[in-house]
This record gives structure tokens, C-alpha cells and sequence, in this order.
């Protein structure tokens, strides 16, 4: 059994017999030496969808060609250009068309959801967040707090993980919500933790936080595109996330939104924007707002349609496979990854990441314990740059991990074997 795992011919044999394999041919893969990369940071940046050159291209030539009058003419008229991309994108994340809305960046999005959604009190100013958070969420939320006059060391509460390798049990979370409920204002939970990998059950985190009388949003910058969702049935109040990640819009890209639809029609305060105002009278150019129902009504300004046009090119794709094929393929793929570590590279590798399929996306997070006679951290950095002389690309988060996301749209068996293959070799001093 072990034996077959580690034949490439067996590894290639499976990968051309994947329902999905010609996906892979839809993107740029980079170079290394004349041959193609084994990418593995789909998790930080995702590849270039070959279709997404005709979608900025086609801007491009419509600004050339029509100039002011792009925002009405066919096809794709800028003016109502976002929408494009709504009813795949809802797709994605299992919301209602109405729920979801392309727009601005991931942190600003957290920003303009927090205005509406976080609204402290003296009973109840606290927010509720994992510690070791992604910088940007831990700055916004905290920034946030003080906004509003309340004090984070008391009132930005962040749990700690309870588990041997940095990760929470669903234990921990209910502990605290019930601990600290009744000074809850709002809990924000990653849909994916970015560092261990581990993925949450965002329905139950939801229906806890509501039954403690909070507002629950989550950020889905690493789990979108990566596990099917179900952001409406899940009862968030809001999501976040980006689309450079595993939705392969490019760097950078037009983030996304949701707001459930029970706020579709809110009178929370907001930030507002033309864009969001009622659509039939945006053009009247008078000064009060009226927003437009839903996930919308929280736009703000006309949207960078260069930025959105790539997000066009990798929803096609996505809508072509489908999220639970996709998932599917990223079950094999990173159980792939997991079987060969644990069969040849346990003395060199430890798998941060939760053992449950259902823990985890495609990330697996791996502490590197020792090789070459090297320990630790320095260890981990000697196999990430020797990996990536052998065009094997990983990334590298503080202060020992390195991160390794097979992506089910364009990773191979063939890439997780070179994988382990050049781990083996560093270790044996090849
Ligand atoms: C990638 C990521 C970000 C990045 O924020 P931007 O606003 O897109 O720069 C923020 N939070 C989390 C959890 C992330 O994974």
C-alpha cells in the first residue's frame, strides 16, 4: 500500500483519471527551471485563471473604444458590473443573490460591517475573538473597540486555544461564549484559521453566539473557495473575505461581502455611499440616502472594474466545477499530502493542522521538528528555501510553520509527491 503511494506512475495515473483534471490546463502555472512550479500558496495568492487576460482586456478596449459610454453598452456596461458576479458568487459561498455583494477590500469590509453590526453598550461592549488572530482582523476589531470609547483589555476579549497544537475545540468556544455572553456585543470567528488550518463549524458558532444575545460575523478570507459554505443556513449576521486567495482573482483583488437577509431591509446605522443608495433614484444626485436592499446598500463607491474583471474569469470556473467536486478532490488531495507524512516524513514533519477532514480545508500546517542538524525554526527555514531551489513553493508563517494547500482546481498528486519526495531529500542530505 505504502509502496504504491510513493510511485509516481500510480500518482500520475490518478491525476489523469480526476473528473477535474482539466482544470489544471485553465492556469498560468509558473516556472521553475523550465518546468512547471509545484504551488502550493494557492492559501496566500492563487494562480492566474488563463480566461482572466480576455476579462481585463475586455475593459480595457471598452474604455479605449466607448470611453463614458462603457457604463451603459453591451456587453458587461460597467454601470451595473458588480452584479455580474453575484449570482456565482452566492453560488460559492451558499448565500441568496441578494446576501452577497463584490466590493472594496477584505479589512475595509470588516470596517463597514463592524459600523452596522457592533454597536456596544456599557452592558454589553465586548467582542468575542480567536487570539493569534491574522493581524489585520485583530487591529480592525481593536480599533474598533476604542472607537466606540471602550477599553480592548477588557472588552476585546480573545481566546486562547485549548489544544495541544494551537487549535480551539468546540468546547472551548461554547465555554467562553457562556463565560463572557452577557457582555457579548459580537463574536467574529474565522471560517478557516489561517495559521493551523483549522476550519470551524460556523452553523453552531452562529447559534451560539445569537443564543448569548450577540451579533456573529465571521472572515472567510481562507475558507472561501477552499470548503463549500452555507452562509445563509449557517445565520451569520455578516461574512468577509478576499478573492486572491483561493479565488484566484489576483492580487489585490475586489473583495467579498454578505449580509444575511433578515438585515436586508436594516435601519442599523451604516457608512454610507451613492453606490449603496436606492438604485432607481442613485442618478437624481440628491444628497439624502435611501439604501438599496441588501448586501448592496452597503457599497460605497462605483467599483474598480479592472479589479473586478478577473473575479469574473475564476467564478466561471468555479461554477464549472462545482464546490462539492472541488471539496471532493480536496478531500483525496490533502489526505493525499497527510498519508505520505505520516508514512516516511514523521521524524522531519509534525502536522499542526486538525486530523478530521471536517477540521480543515485544504491547508495542512506543518511544524518542521529537525533535519540536516538543524532544530526548530531554523530547521523549518533551511526546508523552506531548500524547497524552493527544487520549484517547490510553500509559505513560511512565523514562527515555525511552513503551510502547504494543495488546491483542488489546479494541484496535482504528482506536485504532493515532489513535495514529499524533496522533503525526504533534504532530510537524507541529497
Ligand atoms: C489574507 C487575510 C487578510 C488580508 O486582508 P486584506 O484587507 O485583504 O489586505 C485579512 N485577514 C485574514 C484572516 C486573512 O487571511
Amino acid at each position: 500500500m505504502n509502496e504504491q503511494l510513493f510511485d509516481p506512475a500510480w500518482a500520475n495515473a490518478q491525476d489523469a483519471a480526476d473528473p477535474l483534471r482539466d482544470f489544471r490546463n485553465q492556469f498560468h502555472i509558473p516556472l521553475h527551471d523550465g518546468a512547471p512550479q509545484a504551488y502550493f500558496c494557492g492559501n496566500s495568492l492563487g494562480l492566474q485563471p488563463k480566461g482572466a487576460r480576455a476579462m481585463v482586456e475586455e475593459v480595457l478596449d471598452k474604455w479605449a473604444r466607448d470611453a463614458v459610454e462603457g457604463h451603459f453598452l453591451e456587453p458587461a456596461p460597467w454601470m451595473p458590473y458588480h452584479a455580474l458576479v453575484r449570482e456565482a458568487l452566492a453560488g460559492v459561498v451558499g448565500a441568496q443573490p441578494l446576501e452577497v455583494v463584490a466590493m472594496n477590500s477584505l479589512t475595509a469590509n470588516l470596517h463597514f460591517m463592524l459600523v452596522s453590526f457592533y454597536r456596544p453598550t456599557r452592558e454589553r461592549p465586548a467582542i468575542l475573538m480567536e487570539a493569534g488572530a491574522f493581524p489585520s482582523d485583530r487591529q480592525a476589531l481593536e480599533s474598533q473597540v476604542r472607537f466606540h470609547g471602550f477599553d480592548p483589555a477588557t472588552d476585546l476579549i480573545e481566546l486562547a486555544p485549548d489544544e495541544a497544537d494551537g487549535t480551539f475545540s468546540m468546547a472551548a468556544i461554547e465555554r467562553a461564549i457562556a463565560e463572557h455572553g452577557p457582555r457579548l456585543a459580537a463574536v467574529v470567528w474565522p471560517g478557516v484559521q489561517y495559521r493551523t488550518g483549522q476550519a470551524f463549524d460556523l452553523k453552531e458558532i452562529a447559534r451560539l453566539g445569537h443564543a448569548a444575545g450577540a451579533v456573529v460575523g465571521f472572515d472567510l478570507a481562507h475558507a472561501v473557495g477552499n470548503l463549500p459554505l452555507q452562509l445563509h443556513d449557517s445565520d451569520a449576521d455578516f461574512a468577509v473575505w478576499c478573492h486572491y486567495k483561493y479565488m484566484n482573482s489576483g492580487p489585490g483583488a475586489v473583495a467579498g461581502c454578505f449580509v444575511h437577509q433578515r438585515h436586508a431591509k436594516t435601519n442599523r446605522p451604516r457608512f454610507a455611499g451613492w453606490w449603496g443608495h436606492d438604485q432607481a433614484s442613485r442618478f437624481r444626485m440628491e444628497g439624502n440616502f435611501v439604501p438599496t436592499p441588501g448586501a448592496d446598500g452597503w457599497q460605497l463607491s462605483n467599483p474598480p472594474i479592472l479589479g473586478l474583471a478577473p473575479l469574473r474569469a475564476s467564478l466561471d470556473l468555479f461554477a464549472g466545477a462545482g464546490m462539492d467536486k472541488l471539496r471532493a478532490r480536496s478531500l483525496e488531495l490533502t489526505g493525499y499530502l497527510e498519508q505520505l507524512i505520516r508514512a516516511r516524513l514523521s521524524d522531519t514533519l509534525q502536522i499542526v493542522t486538525p486530523r478530521e477532514p471536517e477540521r480543515r480545508g485544504a491547508q495542512l500546517s506543518l511544524r518542521v521538528l529537525q533535519g540536516r542538524g538543524l532544530m526548530g525554526r531554523a530547521a523549518g527555514r533551511a526546508l523552506f528555501e531548500f524547497l524552493a531551489t527544487r520549484g517547490v513553493l510553500g509559505d513560511w508563517r512565523e514562527p515555525d510553520v511552513i503551510r502547504i494547500s494543495p488546491a483542488p482546481l489546479y494541484n496535482t498528486r504528482a506536485d504532493i509527491l515532489r513535495f514529499a519526495s524533496e522533503v525526504a531529500a533534504w532530510r537524507d542530505g541529497a
